[in-house]
């Protein structure tokens, strides 16, 4: 392309172009656009291309696609404005107050998808990218705007250098040119996608140029016989008709060639045949000529009017076998499909615009209206071959619930809008969720509860020392998702803390009850309790426990039960081996009330209650069924009267001389009353500082008075001791030890 640098060229391609403008334009509308023209040829007038061109080269290469594609006015004066609030000192508000808001929002909005960073991605990451676009875009025709605007620069990048080439090439190839074929405009979509190819695989793509004008050339008289047939044979039948070749664009030979694996020798529509009608019903009409003209390749024939793709084509297409047996592919359309093939969107968009009169204008009631048409026709779609294009994506009500944000590492994620960086934490991962504690957008530290826009690149902060989410998150994310892993979390928390307690639980109620909790709350005896109460595992029965969905009562007497069974079935073991199981219970001088089994300390034991030994009496011990050892004194009527099997379980034991243990004793006072008799007695056990826990006295008829005392003490001979003195008494008569019966030794 030759350098513009005449002021006289550009003057006349600017008159050109508004002749153009006013054939679809009123008057009032083409003045408008000048006003644009001129308004940004004066900002960019000391700016220049790299090609040393000056700068206003670019907006009205702009403007003249978008006038290609029939396009309105603002579409028109924003193009000729597009790069002016980027690059010259005019702000979007200036552009308000001289254009109105229309204009300055699709400046605006090409101005902000031009700030987009793309970097290649993976094509999941390249459908939300397009998505980003198109949800940043709003408006339809920034989009439009936006592709005319890298065509151009496309058309024009022989002067940058060769990365830029590159990178600006594949950012095309996956961005702008699915877009393009996704919107229906065809013609700026083949021209992206080759002069894209021919900066990322200039080799592949001189060479198959070369190739494909040979074949072109081979086949092209054959492909301009059967155009002179078919053209006669429609005007013998009154159809009227304008029949084109059309040659395939080089890249999407090079996709075919790729993906089916083909030479090029091997694909057959280079050049196909296009007939234009002026009916749907010419449509057919001629599809029934060319069948029965030539002989139809099964298979291949696609009524896309009945059934248009997904992006507005319609078309009929067949492929015959013509002259010499070659295949030949024909395309059959009325006009207005033509212009919707070529344009897509945009086609739609004119027609809407002017109702196909140059009077109509777009006034802004018009407008919502038309989105609204808009997003049912982006929404309406059944091609499915067109599923992997992101057939969903286009819909911008759909979009319009969504917001788009960068990774720090430049991959798209899409959110609910409304979300907050802990929705984007939790996206991440569920971790990096719970272990959040703050936020950086572009680069700045945040509040959590920021909303986040589109385009935003967010970056977490997170702390090891994190407790995890807060409750007040859930009331500030904005995605339900994010709801369910915050509550998740605190379930999952309340779930640990059910379990500690549980246990606690458990293991207070075992001591309570005289067991050790170690033997009692032995793995297996839970889980089989876990099962038998359906609570699967002894995690679940702990957390139930906690929770308070299952009695502990009932659990502590499965245990208990199972514990019982347990000690039955040792009956044979080895007794030294019961005796390990045997733990004290309380505090270890309480649980041993200062008795050795067997010289060891610590064993539970318990004072049998038939004979209430204290220290000093001789004494055997005997291994119970489950509840530690006994001790008995060894003249005891029990001990004496043992079966042999019951004598095998007897076992050695001696006190502990030393041990500071207290044993309870209750004794029996016989005496006639006198003033002071009571306070005497208490005076011996107040001398020795003894503990008294049980105390009463009765008087009968004849003056005669039991008193019983409960007393804790330390010996045999203390309690010797204590009775001889209060025998010593005047007007006692009797003190005894009670041996049996309630308020006995327990
Ligand atoms: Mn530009």
């Amino acid at each position: 392309m030759p350098a513009t640098n005449d002021p006289t060229t550009i003057i006349l391609e600017v008159e050109t172009f508004f002749n153009k403008a006013s054939e679809y334009l009123n008057e009032e509308q083409v003045l408008f656009v000048r006003k644009a023209y001129n308004l940004a040829a004066d900002a960019h007038k000391n700016q220049f291309r790299k090609s040393g061109e000056p700068y206003i080269i670019h907006p009205l290469g702009v403007a003249s696609i978008l006038l290609g594609m029939k396009m309105d006015d603002k579409t028109l004066a924003a193009a000729f404005l597009h790069d002016v609030v980027e690059d010259t000192d005019y702000t979007k508000q200036d552009l308000t107050n001289m254009f109105g808001s229309v204009v300055a929002d699709l400046v605006d909005g090409v101005t902000k998808l031009g700030k987009l960073e793309y970097v290649s991605k993976e094509e999941r990451q390249i459908e939300s990218y397009r998505k980003m676009f198109l949800a940043m875009a709003r408006d339809i025709r920034v989009v439009l705007i936006k592709l005319a605007d890298r065509l151009h620069n496309m058309r024009t990048m022989k002067f940058m250098p060769a990365h830029k080439q590159e990178s600006i090439s594949r950012e095309t190839l996956e961005i702008y040119a699915p877009l393009a074929h996704r919107l229906g405009i065809h013609a700026i979509k083949w021209e992206l996608e080759d002069l894209a190819f021919r900066y990322t695989e200039p080799e592949t793509y001189y060479d198959l140029m070369e190739q494909v004008k040979v074949k072109r050339q081979e086949r092209e008289q054959m492909v301009n016989d059967a155009m002179e047939i078919l053209k006669d044979a429609l005007k013998e039948q009154g159809i009227e008709c304008s029949i084109q070749g059309r040659p395939k664009n080089f890249y999407s030979i090079h996709k075919k060639m790729l993906r089916d694996n083909k030479q090029l020798n091997e694909i057959y529509d280079l050049l196909a045949v296009r007939v234009l009608v002026d009916s749907v019903k010419d449509c057919y009409g001629t599809l029934g000529i060319v069948h029965s003209m030539w002989r139809p390749i099964p298979g291949r024939f696609k009524d896309y009017i009945a059934v248009p793709k997904s992006n507005m084509y319609q078309s009929l297409h067949t492929t015959v076998v013509g002259s010499m047996d070659q295949p030949l592919e024909i395309q059959i359309r009325t006009w207005e499909m033509h212009k919707i093939s070529e344009y897509g969107i945009a086609a739609h968009w004119r027609y809407k615009e002017t109702g196909g009169s140059k009077a109509a204008t777009g006034s802004e009631k018009n407008y919502a209206a038309k989105m609204s048409w808009l997003r049912q026709l982006l929404e309406w779609h059944n091609d499915m071959n067109d599923s992997h294009e992101f057939v969903d994506s286009v819909k911008m009500d759909v979009f319009a619930d969504e917001v788009f944000v960068f990774t720090p590492r430049g991959d798209v994620l899409d959110l609910p809008k409304g979300s907050c960086p802990i929705d984007f934490a939790y996206r991440i991962h569920t971790d990096v969720g719970n272990r959040c504690v703050g936020a950086k957008l572009n680069g700045r530290i945040v509040p959590l509860d920021a909303r986040l826009k589109n385009g935003d690149i967010v970056e977490v902060i997170t702390s090891k020392q994190s407790n995890g989410p807060s409750r007040d998150w859930l009331n500030i994310v904005g995605s339900s998702d994010t709801k369910n892993k915050i509550r998740s979390w605190f379930k999952k928390e309340r779930r640990e803390e059910n379990i500690v307690k549980g246990r606690e639980m458990l293991e207070h109620e075992a001591k309570r009850l005289g067991y050790d909790s170690k033997v009692l709350l032995k793995s297996d005896k839970l889980v089989d309790v876990a099962v038998k109460l359906r609570q699967d595992t002894e995690d679940n029965l702990l957390a139930a426990i906690g929770y308070g969905g299952v009695l502990l009562g009932t659990v502590v007497t499965k245990l208990v039960d199972l514990y019982k069974k347990e000690q039955q079935a040792t009956t044979t073991k080895d007794l030294a081996a019961v005796l390990a199981e045997l733990k004290p219970r309380k505090s270890k001088a309480q649980a041993s009330h200062g008795i050795l089994v067997k010289g060891e300390d610590g064993i539970m034991v318990k004072l049998a209650r038939c004979c209430n030994p204290i220290p000093g009496d001789p004494v055997v011990g005997y291994i119970t069924r489950g509840t530690g050892v006994s001790v008995h004194c060894a003249d005891c009527v029990n001990v004496k009267n043992a079966s042999e099997e019951e004598k095998s379980r007897m076992i050695e034991v001696s006190w502990d001389i030393g041990v500071s243990d207290v044993y309870r004793v209750n004794i029996i006072i016989h005496s006639n009353d006198r003033p002071g008799l009571m306070s005497d007695i208490l005076s011996v056990t107040t001398d020795l500082k003894l503990n008294i826990f049980d105390l009463s006295s009765h008087t009968d008829k004849n003056k005669s008075v039991t008193t019983k005392i409960g007393l804790d003490i330390q010996s045999l001979d203390q309690l010797e001791f204590i009775m001889n003195r209060m025998r010593r008494m005047k007007n006692v008569y009797s003190v005894e030890r009670v041996v049996t019966g309630t308020g006995g030794i327990k």
